[in-house]
Order: C-alpha cells, then sequence, then structure tokens
C-alpha cells in the first residue's frame, strides 16, 4: 500500500479515462456515454481501495470466492464508500450464490443453466434480505469462429432473454463481448454491434454493451460500446497469466 503504487494507479487511470473520452468523441458520442470498468481480478483488496480514492466507482471481477473476500475487506476499509462491482468472468453454476451476494450484474451469462441458476440466486439473496435489487444479466455473445471463449451465438439469444425475463430477480442489461483472437478487432466489434441492432428491436431495455478491453476499447466505443472492462491498462500485467 505504497504511495508509489497509488501515484502509478492515478497516472494509469487518468491516461485510461483520456483514452476512454477521446475515443467518444472520436466516434461523435456524447460525454459520459461510456462507463470505465476497472478490472482489479488478480489484485489485492489494497488496489481496490487506492481506486476508491481515486473516485472509482465501478470495478470488475471474475473470480469467486476471491472476489467477494476482497469486496468485504475493501468495503470494511471504507466503510462510507458505496461502489458497484460486476462480475466479468467465467461463473459455475455452484458459484452463483455466492456471486449474487456482491454483484451488480454478471456480463458473462452464457447458458440458460446459469440463468436458472442465477435467477434462484438472486431471489434467495433477496428473500434473505443479502440483496434489494435485481441481480443484472448481459448475455455473452459468441462471435462467428470463436465457440473457445464462451458465449451465445446470436440465434439463441432471443431464447435466453426470454429465460431472464422468466426470473423475477433478474433483469436483462445487455450484450457482452470478447473480441475474439482471430478477428481483427473492428470487425469483430462491427459484427458485434450489428447483433446487437438486431437484438435491441425485440428487446430495447437491454441497452447495456459491454465490449472492449485494454487493447480494443477505441474499437469498442466507435461501435457503440456502453461499458469498457479495463484491466491491464490501469493495473499493470496481471501477476497471474489468464484470459
Ligand atoms: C480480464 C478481463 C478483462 C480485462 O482485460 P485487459 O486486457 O486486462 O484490459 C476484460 N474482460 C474480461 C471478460 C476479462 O476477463
Amino acid at each position: 500500500m505504497t504511495d508509489s503504487r497509488r501515484d502509478a494507479l492515478s497516472a494509469a487511470l487518468s491516461a485510461a479515462q483520456t483514452r476512454v473520452a477521446d475515443a467518444t468523441r472520436a466516434a461523435g458520442r456524447a460525454d459520459g456515454d461510456v462507463t470505465l470498468l476497472v478490472v482489479t481480478k488478480f489484485f489485492p483488496a489494497s488496489d481496490v481501495v487506492h481506486l476508491l480514492d481515486l473516485g472509482v466507482r465501478e470495478v470488475g471481477e471474475s473470480r469467486e470466492p476471491e472476489a467477494g473476500r476482497k469486496l468485504a475487506e475493501v468495503s470494511a476499509a471504507r466503510p462510507d464508500v458505496s461502489f458497484d462491482a460486476d462480475m466479468i468472468g467465467t461463473v459455475q453454476r455452484k458459484k452463483a450464490r455466492s456471486v449474487a451476494r456482491w454483484a451488480r450484474r454478471v456480463h458473462s451469462v452464457d447458458s440458460l443453466d446459469l440463468i436458472d441458476a442465477f435467477g434462484g440466486a438472486a431471489a434467495r439473496c433477496r428473500d434473505e434480505g443479502e440483496r434489494t435489487s435485481p441481480l443484472g444479466v448481459l448475455l455473452q455473445l459468441s462471435l462467428d469462429g470463436d465457440p473457445s471463449r464462451g458465449g451465445l451465438v446470436e440465434a439463441d439469444l432471443a431464447d435466453a432473454a426470454d429465460r431472464v425475463a422468466s426470473h423475477d430477480a433478474l433483469s436483462l442489461e445487455g450484450l457482452m463481448v470478447i473480441a475474439p483472437l482471430d478477428i481483427e478487432a473492428g470487425a469483430a466489434m462491427q459484427q458485434a454491434a450489428a447483433v446487437r441492432e438486431r437484438f435491441i428491436v425485440s428487446h430495447p431495455e437491454a441497452r447495456e454493451f459491454s465490449a472492449g478491453m485494454s487493447g480494443d476499447l477505441e474499437e469498442a466505443i466507435a461501435a457503440g460500446s456502453t461499458c469498457v472492462r479495463v484491466g491491464t491498462a490501469i493495473m499493470g500485467p496481471r501477476p497471474i497469466l489468464s484470459l
């Protein structure tokens, strides 16, 4: 928890905010249209505390139970600061209940089984006073040619959306995409944007479009992203190899 770490995070955060603002303007979009979700997976609670002190109020985590424990530590260190944490990584069904205790929303929902697991988990959390608002759901889209990163193909989105709607403790907020490694980022984002445009016609409430990471946030914002998930560009290289 040295000041130098805090200074480094401060500088990298400002640089990332500037990239997001520049890309938003370049795309002819309104300031504030795009949320910067700082991905803190694999980094300690002390880093999240620094981020809160720097004004960050939205973070992304990808591993349970580490995330739940870390966020509890952060809340204990800054009891007067309220912030939101999103689950952005692959979730096993058996972890749905513990994720539903802390997550504002889940970006990486990609099967009917997982929707049902989160629907049940969020309802139990609500019944037991562990959460008051519905758990937000973003359906993860799989683009052509890369099933390895998970996700639903376009033809499966309507059924998945109906399944979300069947759970009163869930709310459908939008789509999420991770650009496949083998497609140029701009092309991948445009392909995702086209799917999103078709999807939103029948699901106008599902406005969120979680797209873009450290390496492709400009392409994502040009394609209409409403939320970029930025880890490395702010936190530095992750200590352990991960997605
Ligand atoms: C880790 C992760 C990110 C952050 O990626 P960076 O390249 O470090 O910015 C974004 N989205 C998902 C789903 C992730 O797992």
